[in-house]
């Protein structure tokens, strides 16, 4: 994407419950304008494999990475350091948070950005760091959705239309059917 980075923070992860949505989480993220995708709790290299897997067919690169310790990685990234040696906007998405359509316009766009998303509880210290916490409705529903939502609301068109480098399969949008080319097989022909 152009612009400055996006990062998404899960938190909380546990393998054994949460691979399924928190790959889909990834995978949102991905197709949606996110460049880089963080994951506290468990580690689990697997769950990175397979999405570096859809990468390597798809197209772009997602870089993932296991955070250690999320919150001392958050305050930095607020107070400190976004990668640049500059502080970066932190946006945690709640339930609890003001509405994203209204906070969405007063988010500074010229510094990196982490989505922090929770899992089945959240540390208070992640609303004390964040500089916005903000809401996809007021009522409990799904992370994914949320990111979802939050980033079409971001970046507009412009996200969900995003292309990716290098991909062997490209998708050509149909209104009847599959149309899917595989460069592999078409380089061997
Ligand atoms: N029990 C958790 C808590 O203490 O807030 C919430 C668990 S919820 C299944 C997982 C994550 O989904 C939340 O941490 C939040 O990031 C996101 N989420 C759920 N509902 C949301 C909403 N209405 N707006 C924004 N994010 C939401």
């Amino acid at each position: 994407m152009t612009g400055e980075r996006v990062d998404v923070l899960r938190l909380g992860y546990r393998l054994g419950r949460d691979p399924r949505i928190t790959t889909h989480l990834a995978l949102v993220g991905r197709a949606l304008g996110a460049d880089r995708f963080l994951l506290a709790g468990d580690k689990d290299p697997k769950m990175f494999e397979n999405l570096d897997s859809v990468a390597n067919r798809f197209g772009g690169g997602m870089d993932c990475e296991h955070i250690k310790n999320p919150m001392g990685w958050l305050r930095r990234f607020v107070e400190e350091d976004a990668g640049d040696g500059m502080p970066g906007v932190a946006v945690h998405l709640t339930m609890y948070g003001e509405p994203f359509r209204e906070a969405i316009p007063r988010i500074r766009r010229d510094r990196p950005m982490v989505i922090v998303v929770g899992g089945a509880k959240v540390p208070g210290d992640v609303y004390k760091y964040s500089q916005y916490n903000i809401a996809v409705g007021n009522q409990p529903h799904s992370e994914v959705a949320a990111l979802a939502l939050f980033l079409d609301a971001w970046y507009g068109e412009a996200g969900s239309n995003r292309s990716f480098d290098d991909a062997r399969l490209i998708i050509e949008p149909s209104a009847t059917g599959k149309s899917v080319r595989d460069l592999d097989r078409e380089e061997e022909e």
